[in-house]
């Protein structure tokens, strides 16, 4: 029985237990298996929603991912000049995060909301780059014609080239741009291009962005950090940019959490401290979970330890950040 793995208060995995009596691969994996801190029945949830409920829509588009999964690997991956628009695999392949691959699809499909696009929909009315204020911005001018984008390609040591050939579509130009790669030159690509987006959106509201140096240590520091973590991670790096520590209003405790993940033991350590607006600390907590979750379970689990302690406390005003970076209040 499964509760036989868990310690008497049923809140937490038999870590002694479970690592005696599985093989190492397993135990990660069940420990990596996030437990609920109070009772509640067990429930159909659908893995491929947002909300864990099925539809008709998620059978279809999962079927479909299926389907296009399926003919591009027969194809041979997309690559040897492939003008297939669909799946991509050259993006949703490479061992990078999500939200990386969400970001090169996007500027694939030309559905990031560059000042181009957001001009078409009448939604704004400039349509100039923030970054360099030359040019209109679209999804090619982004990572090919912009001074910005091209001054972090130059300092990336990444082989560049606008390909005439480009056709006007910024995904022929990533298709040749990934063809010209080997495998690590394209995941500190496309990291590149997630980071210049970051910077683009911090220079859109008006605040001050890495400049291209920053913004290519940055990426190949997290691709190291990547690879060190052997996960598909976020690492827990400081992104160009980041703001130091800002004190709460008056009456207000802020929680700062993070998560950091321990190859040697293969779990993740989680911890917070709150602090008042003298920034003095107020409590703090760490926690060891064993298992492999993905970075952003193990921030979540965190900023819920830090809401339970904000609750046990009574604290009515509080503002909980990842790190230093704001996530909710
Ligand atoms: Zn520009």
């Amino acid at each position: 029985m499964v509760k036989d793995l868990l310690s008497p208060s049923l809140k937490e995995w038999n870590v002694e237990l479970i690592k005696r009596t599985f093989c190492k691969e397993e135990a990660d994996l069940i420990l990596g298996i996030p437990l609920p801190r109070c009772y509640q029945d067990d429930q159909l949830i659908c893995h491929f929603s947002q909300n864990g409920k099925y539809s008709v829509k998620t059978g279809y588009h999962l079927a479909r991912r299926h389907y296009y999964l399926k003919n591009e690997a027969s194809r041979g991956g997309g690559g040897s000049g492939s003008k297939s628009k669909s799946p991509r695999l050259f993006i949703w392949s490479p061992k990078v995060p999500e939200k990386i691959k969400i970001t090169v699809w996007r500027l694939a499909t030309n559905s990031l909301p560059t000042r181009q696009n957001l001009v078409r929909k009448k939604i704004i009315t400039d349509i100039f780059c923030p970054l360099c204020e030359q040019g209109a911005e679209s999804a090619v001018h982004r990572v090919i014609e912009c001074d910005f984008a091209r001054q972090c390609w130059a300092l990336s040591n990444i082989p560049f080239s606008t390909w005439q050939h480009v056709d006007g579509e910024v995904e022929s130009w990533l298709r040749t741009f990934q063809q010209n790669l080997d495998h690590n030159q394209w995941r500190l690509a496309m990291i590149i291009i997630w980071s210049m987006w970051q910077q683009r959106n911090i220079k859109n509201i008006g605040e001050t962005c890495s400049n291209p140096y920053e913004v290519i240590q940055f990426s190949i520091s997290y691709l190291q950090a990547i690879d060190l973590h052997c996960l598909n991670c976020t690492p827990p790096l400081q992104q160009p940019g980041e703001q130091e520590w800002q004190p709460p209003p008056i009456d207000t405790v802020k929680i700062n959490f993070d998560a950091s993940f321990s190859t040697a033991t293969s779990s993740w350590g989680l911890g917070f401290i709150a602090r008042d607006h003298n920034g003095l600390s107020l409590g703090w907590r760490h926690k060891e979970i064993h298992g492999i979750f993905h970075p952003t379970t193990a921030e979540a689990m965190a900023a819920r330890e830090a809401v339970y302690f904000a609750n046990e406390k009574g604290w009515r005003n509080v503002v909980v950040e990842l790190k230093e970076i704001a996530l909710l209040s």
